[in-house]
């Protein structure tokens, strides 16, 4: 496990994870009942962008930091959760700061450290579960929810091959356990040809309804590099295409490097 998210936090790829991932739970919380998220790829749950790690790479001041100072539009509510501060928040940290009381949030990470780091920084809300174990493993073990409703995010690191084919498979899994899941899974735009073949297994796996939210940087022509990104989204709740539209148009303007290629794709892979 060589993946460190504190080297990315905050770049591109987060804003647009993050931003949709702000909009769904919001609409989550539109109904009295609790909910439950399930976070299988954790990290340590909110990030120093003053870290060496961040400062080495400097991949949020092309992320986060292009949008700090948004007050209106379809980022604003993102922007007012991540803060114009020093620090950045990971999904947990997000996703905790919209519970409420009557709602829960699984987090599972598997690296020794950062699954320490991130038992430290919740240890204090008791509507928070920290779990050391391996996200896929977590999925079964930890679906279906007792509360019936809620959100499974998959944001595995795609360092090692397969990736796709894994999050191919837990959707369907989760799926099958716990139907009317929304399901969240981030993957890399890199080259065409996996993310073809990703939408295609989607398509053809059987489970209904999804949609595929992208951002895209540049023409993935160069495939080392990590050209744009996406969110496969199970079960959207009602209004996601069209306000997705919006954040992902947003996103495509204030991030643009400018490139051939960048702007964003809205993609329907399976009907309701
Ligand atoms: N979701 C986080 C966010 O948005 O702030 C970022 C997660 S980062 C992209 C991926 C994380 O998954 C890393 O912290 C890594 O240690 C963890 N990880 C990798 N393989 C795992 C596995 N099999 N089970 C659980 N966690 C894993």
């Amino acid at each position: 496990m060589n993946y460190r998210h504190a080297f990315h936090a905050g770049n591109f790829a987060d804003c647009m994870k993050h931003a949709l991932l702000v909009w769904l739970l919001r609409a989550l919380a539109r109904k009295p009942a609790g909910f439950r998220v399930l976070d299988t790829h954790a990290g340590i749950g909110r990030y120093d962008l003053g870290s060496s790690e961040a400062q080495r790479t400097g991949e949020w001041r092309q992320g986060i930091g292009r949008l700090q100072g948004v007050t209106e539009g379809p980022l604003a509510d993102y922007v007012a959760l991540a803060g114009g501060g020093e620090t950045y928040p990971g999904s947990p940290a997000l996703a905790a700061g919209l519970l409420r009381e009557q709602d829960r949030l699984a987090l599972v990470e598997l690296h020794e450290e950062d699954h320490a780091t991130l038992r430290a920084l919740f240890r204090r809300d008791g509507r928070v579960a920290v779990h050391r174990r391996d996200a896929w493993e977590a999925l079964r073990a930890l679906t279906p929810f007792p509360e019936k409703r809620g959100l499974v995010l998959m944001d595995p690191p795609f360092e090692q091959p397969g990736e796709y084919e894994r999050l191919t498979d837990a959707i369907a899994e989760v799926s099958r356990r716990a139907r009317g899941l929304v399901q969240a899974a981030w993957y890399p735009i890199k080259g065409r040809a996996p993310v073809r073949a990703f939408h295609t297994a989607l398509a053809e796996g059987g489970v209904k309804d999804i949609v595929a939210a992208e951002l895209h940087l540049r023409d993935p022509i160069d495939a080392a590099r990590l050209n744009g990104c996406g969110l496969v989204v199970v079960n959207p709740p009602f209004g996601f295409e069209e306000a997705a539209r919006t954040i992902l148009a947003e996103l495509a303007d204030m991030l643009s490097t400018g490139e051939a290629g960048g702007g964003w794709a809205l993609t329907r892979i399976a009907d309701e």
